[in-house]
């Protein structure tokens, strides 16, 4: 039986987790109201701040997060940062369900000496910055060396290490940030070492970014063959996405190119190379101990096979001279406010298919139910997931939606007292367009504004 009175949902992250549950419960029921809380004033979380410039393919989903925030029975309230401008239990009281979908805002450290010296960013960091993300806004890196080590060698890697690379009149036609393009195009960043912790087989990246590195114009693969030994004799035994992988990479690393491909790449003026087997030990200093000048590694090997396979310490070591150093070993999520379970070893809030343990009306969705991995995709499946979970639990009964609850009127009322002004979708929608109106001056996509302060100037003109 369906409730006499609308079932109240709220959702904590505007990001593509939020978004697609919102799309599930307003799409399968019509008596379901979904307000969706953002901690920025701008919508769509790492679609727009995590998302590579020159993807924007990928972006598209933006069209179909726009559908669902136009829906009579969605709205979105930007620049809300729950757990401080409003607690997750204010919002359980105005709402018969909550959902925590704000994904992954910390990232996992190396805990190496030498991490915090000048010229040692994470990628989220620098991600963030040339992605015009607020707080990374006044990051500067240093590009005046010309080796940079990325530690970690998934596809956020390939991310930084082809926009450190690639041909500055490639990039300007992308929404990358202008503060970006032009300290890009006085970089003087000539190599990039890609370094992981086990071997060409166990590498985290798919293949569509290993291709784009392959065939990134102006630069030339440099690896070492030794370090591909055995593996050619490996391939009849991988499984096919794998295989197709390795065979590209060993293309990459080993194999004399034909006439026109050498031909490139002896006029490529810029390189880049998988190092494998390696793991950070510490980051050296420059004589003044200001800065990084080099990265102490541990050479490994790989001891069992198959998915078990691990690395294990050979005990030499290996110093290689670099200025930049990224560390890409994953995000991690944060817990926002106290009241709610979380797991602080595995860095999510724990979950039995996105509900909450120990905690009735209180669900989870995207990378702070499952960790910090998969593409947008894999998020949609898992934002799908939950809303059913919420949806089975309003037909069970066990979510009670009979009594009535004050929704956003609620939380308008506690955020006015506090003087937080949220910003709707279509306040949003101004800020859009001033950017793409700065972005169309410069023949790119967007500008996007990097100050809070601006955006709200902006949303509230
Ligand atoms: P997020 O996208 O992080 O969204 C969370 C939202 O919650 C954010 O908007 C955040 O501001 C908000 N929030 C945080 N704290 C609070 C709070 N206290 N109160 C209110 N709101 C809050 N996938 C692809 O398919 N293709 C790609 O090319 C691709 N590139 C990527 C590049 C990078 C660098 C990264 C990191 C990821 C990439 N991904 C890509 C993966 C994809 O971005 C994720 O699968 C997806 O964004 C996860 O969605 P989410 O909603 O869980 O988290």
């Amino acid at each position: 039986s369906t409730p006499a009175s609308s079932a109240k949902v709220c959702i904590v992250g505007g990001g593509p987790a939020g978004f697609y549950t919102a799309q599930h419960l307003v799409k399968t029921r019509t008596d379901v109201q979904v307000d969706i809380y953002e901690r920025l004033p701008v919508p769509f979380g790492l679609v727009r701040f995590g998302v590579a410039p020159d993807h924007p393919e990928v972006k598209n989903v933006i069209n179909t997060f726009t559908q669902t925030a136009q829906h009579a029975r969605c709205s979105f309230h930007g620049n809300v940062r729950v757990g401080k401008d409003v607690t997750v239990e204010e919002l359980q009281e105005a709402y018969h369900a909550v959902v925590l979908s704000y994904g992954a805002e910390g990232n996992r450290t190396m805990g190496v000496p030498g991490e915090d010296l000048a010229g040692v960013y994470s990628a989220k960091d620098f991600v963030g910055w040339y992605n015009g993300l607020p707080r990374n806004s006044e990051l500067r890196p240093d590009l005046s060396c010309e080796t940079a080590v990325i530690l970690g060698q998934g596809n956020v890697a390939l991310d930084v290490a082809r926009i450190l690379l690639s041909p500055v009149d490639i990039l300007k036609k992308t929404d990358i940030t202008q503060h970006a393009l032009d300290a890009l195009a006085e970089s003087s960043v000539r190599r990039v070492l890609i370094v992981g912790r086990r071997g060409p087989l166990q590498v985290a990246c798919t293949i569509k970014e290993l291709r784009e590195m392959v065939n990134l114009p102006g630069t030339r693969p440099e690896m070492e063959a030794s370090e591909f030994e055995g593996i050619a004799e490996t391939l009849k035994s991988l499984a096919r996405p794998r295989k197709r992988l390795t065979e590209l990479l060993l293309k990459a690393a080993i194999e004399t190119p034909g006439e026109e491909e050498l031909e490139r790449r002896n006029r490529a003026e810029r390189a880049w190379g998988f190092r494998f087997l390696r793991k950070p030990l510490e980051v050296l200093p420059s004589t003044d101990l200001i800065r990084a000048a080099g990265i102490r590694l541990a050479v490994n090997r790989l001891e069992g096979d198959g998915e078990g396979v691990r690395a294990v310490a050979t005990g030499e070591v290996e110093d290689v001279e670099c200025g930049l150093v990224i560390s890409s070993i994953g995000y991690k999520s944060l817990l926002i406010d106290p009241a709610v379970p979380f797991d602080a070893r595995k860095a999510i809030i724990p979950n039995t298919m996105g509900r909450v343990q120990q905690t009735a009306g209180l669900y989870c969705s995207g990378w702070v139910k499952r960790g910090p991995t998969g593409v947008i995709a894999t998020t949609m499946n898992d934002s799908f997931d939950t809303a059913r979970t919420l949806l089975q639990d309003i037909g069970k009964g066990t979510l009670d939606v009979s009594t009535v609850k004050p929704g956003s009127q609620g939380v308008s009322t506690l955020l006015e007292k506090r003087g937080v002004k949220p910003v709707s979708f279509s306040d949003w929608e101004k800020i859009d367009s001033e950017e793409t109106r700065r972005g169309e001056i410069k023949g790119k996509p967007r500008e996007k504004m990097l100050d809070v302060g601006e955006m709200l100037q902006v949303a509230r003109a």
